[in-house]
């Protein structure tokens, strides 16, 4: 027996619902839809399908929730990594609309995921916003206003002694509450709507990495172990699809990010730093996120590491940061280190399109994706019984590689991000 591919080392795959493995592909088989990827755009798209009808198979190369999905911070944070006014600017109001008309719908069908399929993964009401300065303030102000015409009307702004109530610290000036918001165990959100997914006849192959596709009418999907002949097929590999389809790596680029949990801290500890358990994220362009999970710890992420990748000691990297924001904790133990990978884009907007009439793709929300992930899910759903609408206004934007090509690409983006770390830093 071949050995199977493990979770890396994180505090969720240690607290899975779910360890059962499943089957390698070691057949040929033929479907009405192919997905390759079991992460939240494989897993979303292919249960919206199996709930249309259709005959789906996702083919994963490790593990449900190996990448991104089944690593991150859990947060659900509404719209896009680049928000509504950057995209009208940048692509006119009709598309503004079109996307904003989108911007809250990931978070409801998440909610919705859980509510129906009895998913067990900690969800928890309410996210926040905080600001280290006048400048992120007023922001966050505009965003409010943005936000509340789109439709959410469950939005607070706080100042620093409103915000005292949510967390114990005095790292910032104020913050919006958006209790549209949340957070989650997303592997365990991951293995349930795999579950899901499966109980409506859906197949999935772990250790069933695609090494090749065959662009026929009718696409053929290689693994080392078998084949899979479908009538469309969903990439959702993001940034784990490496350079398998280089039309996709050409205009996006891996980026690392990392997380720590503490030690278990009790409730009543949990309880004084963050009171109101609403998730945190800061307003840096490199942002810190952190909350609290279910089984109280603090569980704190930072950092981008631009081609991806983790620090020597991820440890040593996130100490401080943690340490800045909650000083009460210096020296607290750390029980898990992780980081993971995701897909970021020039525009920092996800990419979705056909390579071919019936090869569909979407990656690339740009450390953004677990709402977005949800709502691409649905647009997948809707296309697939003849509704493209959705899917082509986000089809519609244009997208560029990042300047200084596959080799400069990383020191630019790294020094453009360094300008926006001094703004931060400074309040400009
Ligand atoms: C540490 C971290 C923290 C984050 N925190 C947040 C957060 O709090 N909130 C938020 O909104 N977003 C967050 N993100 C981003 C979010 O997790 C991603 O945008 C989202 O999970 C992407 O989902 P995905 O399904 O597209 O990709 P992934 O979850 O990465 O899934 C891709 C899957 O495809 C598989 N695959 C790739 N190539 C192949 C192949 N050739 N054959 C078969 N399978 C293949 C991979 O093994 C993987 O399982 C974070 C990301 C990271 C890394």
């Amino acid at each position: 027996m071949m050995p199977r591919t493990p979770h890396t080392g994180s505090y969720y795959a240690a607290t899975a619902n779910d360890k059962n493995d499943r089957p390698r592909l070691q057949s040929a088989i033929d479907c009405d839809i192919c997905i390759v990827g079991a992460g939240f755009t494989g897993l979303s798209s292919a249960l919206h399908l199996a709930e249309a009808g259709f005959k789906v198979v996702i083919l994963e190369g490790a593990r449900i929730g190996f990448g991104a999905s089944g690593r991150n911070g859990g947060q659900l944070v509404n719209s896009y990594s680049r928000d509504i006014d950057v995209i009208e600017r940048n692509y006119g109001s009709e598309l503004a609309g079109a996307l904003g008309d989108m911007a809250f719908e990931g978070a409801n069908i998440i909610r919705e995921r859980i509510e129906t399929y009895q998913i067990q993964c900690d969800y928890k009401q309410g996210g926040i916003f905080a600001a280290f300065n006048k400048k992120q303030m007023h922001e966050l102000e505009e965003q409010k206003a943005r936000w509340e015409k789109l439709g959410n009307n469950k939005l607070t702004l706080l100042d620093q002694a409103a915000l005292r109530e949510h967390i114990d610290t005095d790292a910032y000036v104020g913050a919006l509450l958006d209790n549209h918001g949340g957070h989650i165990h997303p592997l365990n959100l991951a293995l349930g709507e795999a579950a899901a997914f499966e109980s409506l006849g859906g197949q999935i192959f772990e250790d069933s990495k695609v090494i090749r596709i065959d662009r026929s009418p009718r696409p053929v999907i290689h693994t080392s172990e078998g084949r899979i002949t479908c009538n469309y097929l969903l990439l959702a590999g993001n940034a784990y699809l490496g350079g398998l389809v280089p039309e996709l790596a050409a205009k996006s680029m891996p980026c690392g990010t990392q997380i720590v949990t503490t030690e278990i801290l009790g409730k009543d500890k949990a309880r004084s730093l963050l009171p109101t358990q609403h998730c945190v994220e800061d307003c840096n362009y490199k942002l810190d996120y952190y909350r609290i999970t279910g089984d109280n710890r603090l569980l704190f992420g930072g950092g981008t590491t631009y081609g991806g990748g983790d620090p020597a000691s991820i440890e040593n990297f996130l100490r401080p940061h943690l340490e800045k924001v909650f000083p009460q904790l210096k020296g607290v133990k750390f029980d898990y280190a992780w980081g993971g990978d995701f897909l970021l884009t020039l525009s920092r907007l996800p990419q979705l399109g056909r390579l071919t009439d019936n090869i569909y793709y979407a990656q690339g929300y740009s450390g953004h994706g677990v709402t977005t992930t949800h709502l691409i899910g649905k647009l997948m759903g809707e296309v697939m019984k003849g509704h493209a609408e959705r899917f082509d206004a986000f089809a519609s934007l244009k997208h560029f590689p990042f300047p200084g090509g596959h080799l400069l690409r990383v020191p630019y983006t790294a020094l453009g991000a360094f300008y926006y770390g001094m703004r931060d830093k400074f309040g400009i």
